[in-house]
């Protein structure tokens, strides 16, 4: 199998239904209300014990009950030593040097580079964003061998077939997600170019880090103008009966997904990023070993409808960009780094991880 990766992206119409760190779902704080009858309502948190936290997504609503499943939910650890051998080319991008025109905003949960541009292509990139922890050491959501890094990059790439990123998200094959894990440069180090970790060798990815400089900078502040407060008059305080939604693990019907999971787009402020975007700026030096699986994605509606591509080696971006995201609000007004900006691991009954290099043959690969 190969899978070919085509640069095209969609108009703006998708924006408010990304994957990722990516929902937009205000409420006001003070509510702590935690099921909602309307998918417009309906808000998720990292805050591990709170009600609308990552264990109990599912019953937040009914839209969101496949979060309870135990059949192929995402993040996971890698156990390189499970992980089957399967000769799966390299990744190709088309495309690859064309930067791609996007806008960045602030979602509620994280900072969002959303694509704006369409190609004629089989696989669309439509998003990027970079999740991080509470612990500095702790904020990817992939961990392998038990490792996890500062940060985590995605990529969301949606099958061309459908019209946009909210069409592609519940059908099977509908998504791509490529995971680059980020590591974090030494203050003394920010020149240096290349470290080697392990097997890997280590890209400073100069131009990412200067989009995190500059652009969350421009987001940190959460946009109060866009919790509209007439929209809280709607919300039905005595909804929380609803909360006895138990069908958690269970994944809505299509028909239920297409009358009731789609939200109304949000009027967020976003900010154009004039010099454009290009996975480029995101891929790791070694682009040839790769560990793939079949996953979901890590915020509610927890789809399993991802394939994921999480890359052997990291790369690394300066401490300022890792600061800058770190400072950027959430919805409540509280830094990123509060509850962190990433899922649990999950536990899955079974999920084969594929990888598609040998073990044995990894070759030292130093600095030159
Ligand atoms: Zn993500």
């Amino acid at each position: 199998m190969e899978l070919v990766f085509l640069f095209a992206t969609v108009a703006a119409v998708f924006v408010s239904f990304v994957d990722g760190a990516g929902y937009l779902q205000i409420r006001p704080p003070s509510l702590n209300q935690c099921c909602y009858e309307d998918i417009n309502d309906a808000h998720f948190s990292y805050e591990r014990d709170f009600c609308e936290g990552p264990k109990y997504w599912c019953k937040v609503h009914p839209c969101w009950t496949t979060c309870g499943s135990q059949r192929r939910q995402s993040p996971i650890n890698i156990n390189i030593n499970e992980t089957s051998y399967k000769s799966f080319s390299r990744l190709k991008f088309d495309n690859i040097n064309t930067r791609v025109l996007a806008t960045i905003k602030n979602n509620g949960h994280a900072p969002d580079f959303d694509v704006h541009e369409e190609f004629d292509d089989e696989i669309t990139l439509c998003n990027l964003h970079v999740h991080l922890g509470r612990d500095e050491n702790k904020g990817s959501e992939h961990a392998i061998n038990n490792i996890f890094k500062p940060m985590e990059a995605h990529m969301v790439f949606y099958d061309s077939e459908y019209d946009d990123v909210g069409e592609a998200k519940p059908k099977k094959n509908g998504l791509v997600v490529i995971s680059v894990m980020i590591e974090v440069c030494g203050k003394s180090k920010e020149n240096n170019e290349c470290g080697v970790h392990g097997s890997c060798k280590v890209r400073f990815a100069k131009k990412l880090s200067k989009l995190m400089e500059k652009y969350y900078e421009k987001v940190r502040q959460y946009p109060l103008e866009s919790i509209n407060p007439n929209s809280w008059d709607f919300i039905d305080l005595l909804s929380k009966k609803s909360c006895s939604n138990n069908n958690c693990g269970r994944t809505p019907s299509p028909d239920f997904i297409e009358e009731r999971c789609e939200k109304e787009e949000q009027n967020d402020r976003s900010f154009r990023v004039t010099e454009g975007i290009t996975p480029l700026d995101v891929l790791p030096y070694d682009t040839h070993r790769f560990y793939t699986y079949a996953g979901s994605l890590t915020t509610p509606p927890c789809y399993e409808t991802v394939q994921w591509v999480v890359y052997k080696c990291p790369i690394k971006v300066s401490s300022k960009a890792f600061r800058m995201l770190q400072l950027v609000e959430d919805s409540h007004l509280d830094p990123l780094t509060k509850f962190g900006v990433r899922r649990p691991l999950q536990k899955n009954k079974k999920v084969v991880v594929y990888r598609n290099f040998k073990i044995d043959n990894e070759k030292r690969l130093y600095c030159n």
